[in-house]
């Protein structure tokens, strides 16, 4: 059984630790807001249950919840076999954190980010043992989305890309290598593109955000369409995300920060706040009225 910390209790962190912990692994899932742990707790059993009710999760839902231990600390770091940080895309308090990280944990320990945008390598920069960073990147929800992009940074070394693939393959998730850590890396950056263009049609009035949804399900077979994709990953995340992508000089895969900046400031931070392009009722599903043009 593997011991792994995650650290940020929020949507992906929360989902990181529910699947380690279907993995049979022991799980320390971190914030620094109490709050946030209760949340993560309460969202990871109803989404057991729910697996569990459906036939795809085998074991006993509070065993499984039983493997998660919550803390507000980094207490047993250095005892850990993983260490994936998904704590707010913010480049500050990620090197921070990292900083603190490599202080507290022989070399041994890979430290992963989940960061959606921020090159792995500028999170390595100054690091006493760089070579055990790199970029573990899952999608969202991720007790339900199979893919994880295994990011290695400019001095990741070969061994720990190695293990982390035998570790996405534990987790029962498929691993793709990025080969060059470019801000967003591969799929964020082919989204943010796509994103960015969605939002531009729909200031200027070209067509509403539920018919563009409706065109890439029905027109490009996308499961879920590119607005309901950022109710998911969360409003706030994604301004924080293009806001990173336009500091980075990425500007070409920046979506208009006003326009989200402007739902943040609303209270419309998607599904997790009952309102983003959407509406959702307190069981997270979408209801009507809606209002999405
Ligand atoms: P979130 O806002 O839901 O959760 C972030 C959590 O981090 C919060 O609970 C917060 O209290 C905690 N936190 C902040 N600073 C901390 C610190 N110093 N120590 C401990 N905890 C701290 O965000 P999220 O959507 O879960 O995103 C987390 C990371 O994953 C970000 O880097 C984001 O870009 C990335 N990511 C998000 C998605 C998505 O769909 N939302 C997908 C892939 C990657």
């Amino acid at each position: 059984m593997e011991n792994i910390m995650i650290i940020g209790a929020g949507f992906m962190g929360a989902g990181i630790a529910q699947v380690c912990a279907q993995a049979d692994c022991r799980v320390t899932l971190v914030d620094n807001n109490e709050p946030a742990l209760k949340t993560a707790r309460r969202e990871i059993a109803r989404s057991l249950e729910k697996l569990f009710s459906k036939g795809i999760l085998a074991e006993h839902p509070p065993t499984v919840l039983e493997r998660i231990r919550c803390c507000q600390s980094l207490e047993g770091a250095a005892r850990m076999d993983w260490i994936v940080e998904a704590v707010i895309e913010e480049q500050t308090v990620k090197r921070e954190l990292f900083k603190e990280l490599d202080r507290l944990t022989p070399a041994a320990v890979p430290l992963a980010s989940n960061t959606s945008s921020i090159p792995i390598t500028r999170l390595a920069e100054g690091l006493r043992f760089p070579e055990r960073v790199l970029g573990l990147h899952f999608f969202g929800p991720v007790p339900l989305m199979p893919l994880v992009e295994v990011v290695g940074a400019e001095k990741t070394a070969t061994a720990v890309l190695e293990r982390a693939a035998a570790f996405v393959k534990i987790l029962g998730k498929t691993a793709v290598r990025v080969n060059k850590d470019l801000p967003g890396f591969v799929m964020n950056r082919i989204f943010a593109a796509a994103f960015r263009e969605c939002l531009e049609l729909v200031s200027a009035g070209v067509a509403s955000v539920r018919d563009i949804d409706t065109g890439m399900r029905l027109g490009y077979g996308w499961k879920i369409g590119p607005f309901e994709i950022a109710d998911n990953a969360g409003i706030d995340t994604f301004l924080r995300v293009s806001r990173t992508m336009q500091a980075l000089g990425e500007s070409h895969l920046a979506a208009d920060h006003r326009f989200l900046a402007s739902m943040v400031g609303e209270g419309k931070l998607g599904r997790k706040a009952g309102r983003g392009f959407y509406c959702y009722n307190s069981e997270g599903k979408k209801v009507e009225p809606d209002n999405p043009d």
